[in-house]
């Protein structure tokens, strides 16, 4: 399969890795909406948060803590966007699952925001009950 993220996981493409272990690896966007754009991925192609188990998922969460901790006390970056797009209509361009780290700063032009729809305002109780059953 043709996938950029596992040419860089596997070294075959150039990428400027901050951190690999068994499970994820941590490098910086090529294209990046800010200085110190990160992306986090499985080392296996999962395609989007459908496919990644549980245990990488949390790993990629605790490595972006670990991340945006060392931006705000040590590079003094003030705020972080952390985010992630699965599926096309969604933004995903790339479809190995990853995680954007997005350090920000005030006034740098970055828009990531949507209009509010009012006409939205309403819930899924079939999603709670759902929930309530079947996590823990
Ligand atoms: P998506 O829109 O799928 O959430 O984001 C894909 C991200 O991958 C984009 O921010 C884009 O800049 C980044 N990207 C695409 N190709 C490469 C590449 O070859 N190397 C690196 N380091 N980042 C890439
Ligand atoms: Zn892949």
């Amino acid at each position: 399969m043709d996938c950029i993220f596992c040419d860089i996981v596997s070294h075959k493409s150039p990428a400027w890795i901050i951190y690999q272990d068994n499970d994820i690896t941590a490098f910086f966007d090529y294209f990046p909406a800010s200085k110190g754009h990160l992306l986090i991925v499985p080392n296996i192609h999962n395609s989007d948060i459908y496919d990644v188990p549980d245990t990488t998922l949390q790993k990629i969460a605790s490595l972006s803590k670990k991340i945006a901790l060392f931006y705000k006390e040590h590079l003094d970056i003030p705020a972080l966007n952390i985010l992630q797009n699965n599926g096309q209509a969604a933004g995903q361009v790339v479809f190995h699952y990853h995680m954007h780290l997005i350090p920000r700063i005030p006034w740098d032009n970055i828009t990531l925001w949507w209009t509010p729809d009012e006409s939205h305002r309403d819930s899924y109780d079939e999603l709670r009950d759902y929930i309530q059953k079947n996590f823990s």
